[in-house]
């Protein structure tokens, strides 16, 4: 029944979607910062514990989540999410129907206004997959279904398509996994789900990286050598949670990845890793395993920035983000995670900033939405 149900569930067929992303890897040929809104991409990788989850913000203001962890970590990537002051997702990823990877995802999707999603043709009884089937229905989201050679962006440089999975049956769920592939302008990421060395082996797509989320969190049965040196990454990314019962990630699968001349980065230790991409270089912050992604930005935001908004304080009421068109109070601290391209100053009043198209910002804002709705 489940399989009719997925099956009814995907409203736009594979062929309908085949990526043409015409630029060859690494090629800046279309890519120009100017034609993206703000230039920058980021790739949030939260730290779920022994689970995935990745925020991803585009250039133009769009945004990406693949996975959201267990049930119990739906609310940090909920919060973690409107920290930055998103309120929209505008493509949804849940690689296979595992409960470290879906788990957290009916939250996001009561939660936030989901447009598309993305996930392989397989099915699972659990409980959770169900609930998740359930409010992806209710939501209304445009679903299609990810398998190798499907496009979902290809614009401006950018270029988001699924590289796997390659057939339509396999043994092992993980190897479901939807693998998708995300280049910006001549940098390139790479997200592997709970892949395993079968689905490594099918894929003949180009793989080369500069950054890989390692696929099921560094176990042994993926991250094969020939793959490993296929990808060749800069960084590779476990989300992995600490002390973990499976052993993960396995000393073989972390020792191929540094081998292949790959800095290894891992939640467990520490916490969450941010890459952001200008389309030609990359830079990585981690937070330490700090509390909150809020507290962990703040700390992270050098002082020359806390200076100049302390200065600029007097002049203004609120700082805005132009990208989600939130308002913020001047001492929320999600302000401060906020990239500088899309942070401005105002003195203007909240009724004219929400004739503006701006919505308070549910954190700092929260008494001022209670006594005014
Ligand atoms: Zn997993
Ligand atoms: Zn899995």
């Amino acid at each position: 029944m489940r399989f009719k149900r997925i099956a009814a569930v995907f409203a736009v067929m594979v062929t309908a979607l085949l990526c043409a992303c015409s630029a060859p890897v690494g090629s800046t040929e279309s890519f120009s910062s100017t034609d993206a809104q703000s230039g920058m991409l980021a790739v949030h990788f939260i730290d779920v514990g022994q689970g995935d989850s990745e925020f991803i913000e585009l250039p133009g203001g769009e945004t990406m989540l693949i996975d959201g962890g267990e049930r119990e970590y739906g609310e940090t990537v909920c919060s973690y999410i409107s920290s930055l002051g998103y309120s929209e997702i505008t493509y949804l990823v849940a690689t296979h129907p595992h409960s470290d990877h879906i788990g957290g995802l009916p939250q996001v999707l009561a939660e936030f206004d989901v447009e598309n999603v993305y996930m392989p043709n397989v099915s699972s009884s659990s409980a959770i997959y169900g609930e998740f089937l359930d409010r992806v229905e209710a939501e209304g989201c445009m679903v299609t279904q990810a398998a190798a050679s499907v496009g979902v962006i290809d614009e401006n440089g950018l270029c988001a398509e699924f590289l796997a999975p390659v057939e339509d049956e396999y043994s092992e769920l993980n190897n479901y996994s939807a693998v998708l592939k995300l280049t910006y302008g001549s940098t390139s990421f790479l997200f592997m789900g709970d892949a395993e060395e079968l689905s490594e082996q099918q894929i003949t797509a180009d793989v080369s990286a500069n950054v890989i989320k390692v696929g099921h969190h560094g176990s042994d049965t993926s991250s094969s050598q020939q793959f490993v040196q296929r990808v060749s990454p800069q960084y590779a990314v476990f989300e992995v949670g600490k002390d973990n019962s499976y052993g993960h990630p396995s000393a073989e699968a972390v020792g191929r990845w540094q081998n292949a001349g790959a800095q290894i980065l891992r939640t467990d230790l520490l916490g969450n890793i941010v890459i952001t991409s200008d389309g030609e270089g990359l830079t990585v912050n981690t937070s330490q395993n700090a509390e909150t992604p809020a507290e962990t930005s703040s700390q992270a935001q050098t002082s020359a920035e806390t200076t100049s908004a302390a200065q600029q304080s007097a002049e203004y009421s609120y700082i805005l983000n132009t990208s989600s068109k939130k308002i913020h109070l001047p001492d929320c601290s999600y302000a401060a995670n906020m990239s500088e391209k899309n942070k401005e100053f105002t003195s203007k009043s909240v009724e004219q900033l929400e004739s503006e198209g701006y919505t308070p910002c549910k954190n700092c804002m929260a008494d001022y939405d209670e006594g005014h709705h």
